[in-house]
């Protein structure tokens, strides 16, 4: 061991320094990069694996154990090869961030564009005070609830909604919901939460948010027709008088950390 130190004190200390600050500042970006999402515990995994390999290297080139050593390197290309095909849809984040598509506000996954779509729109009809209720499926599924509405099957955009609440559209009143990503239903009716617990002025499109986020764990987004105020529903509770930014952020938090965090729990 101690001969093992003196051999590291013979190498060039300030390219060592410079690469180690390197390797710090490439798995930090990573890490950064990753938080909140599955592959963050991935990722600390491959680098506790790593550590550990090069523990064992140390190991095998002092007492010889050549075959452990094969293994192991044989171990490491699967684990490369896992690897990549595990990170596969954060390589495609990394890659199209790279790209540049909207640099500093890359293109995102498929539900962080849902996202943007909603705050577009909610932006939009709340300048206009139109009206509008968007419910946003999570585990509990809303199938009976889609139902009793107009089925659609269509991608999420901020042209679409709006077209859809715009006062003379047919389909306007009640709710839509998104399931997968998708435009579900419009025109869909949801429960009313109960008198109690929240400001009595509500009309029946707030109430409707809060009833639905208290039977269900959906996420609701509502923009007051008569203020255009939007609120967000969830877990029963209405935040009100929220900024685009607040909701963006709510958004994320409600739909992308928390259901990167519980993808090993299954839906009912
Ligand atoms: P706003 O601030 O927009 O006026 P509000 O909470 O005061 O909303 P109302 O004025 O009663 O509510 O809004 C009525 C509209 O709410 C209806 O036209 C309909 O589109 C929608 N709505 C009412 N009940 C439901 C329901 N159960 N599910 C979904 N949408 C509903
Ligand atoms: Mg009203």
């Amino acid at each position: 061991m101690l001969d093992h130190l003196k051999y590291l004190w013979t190498f060039p200390k300030v390219p060592i320094l410079i690469e180690l600050c390197l390797i710090g500042f490439v798995v930090y970006s990573v890490m950064r990069f990753l938080r909140g999402t599955g592959g963050e515990r991935l990722f600390r995994g491959v680098v506790f694996l790593l550590i550990g390999f090069w523990g064992i290297n140390l190991l095998t080139d002092r007492l010889g154990l050549e075959r452990i050593e094969l293994l192991f390197k044989y171990f490491l290309v699967m684990v490369f090869v896992v690897t990549i095909v595990a990170f596969q849809p954060e390589i495609r984040r990394g890659l199209m961030y790279l790209g540049g598509t909207r640099f500093g506000r890359h293109a995102g996954t498929e539900i962080e564009q849902v996202i943007e779509h909603l705050v577009d729109s909610a932006s939009a009809l709340s300048r206009k005070q139109i009206g509008a209720i968007v419910a946003i499926e999570r585990d509990v599924k809303l199938g009976d609830f889609i139902a009793g509405g107009t089925p659609m099957e269509s991608m999420v955009s901020a042209e679409l909604l709006n077209t859809i609440f715009w006062p003379g559209s047919p389909l306007h009143d009640m709710a839509v919901v998104i399931r997968n990503n998708r435009i579900a239903a419009a025109g869909v009716q949801l429960p009313l939460a109960e008198h109690g617990g929240y400001d009595r002025q509500l009309g029946s499109r707030h109430r409707a948010a809060i009833g639905l986020s208290k039977a269900t764990d959906a996420v609701i987004v509502v923009v007051s027709e008569e203020t255009g105020n939007i609120s967000l529903a969830l877990n029963g509770k209405l935040t009100r008088f929220l900024t685009l930014e607040q909701l963006r952020q709510q958004l994320m938090d409600a739909m992308v950390v928390s259901k990167k965090n519980d993808n090993s729990k299954t839906g009912n």
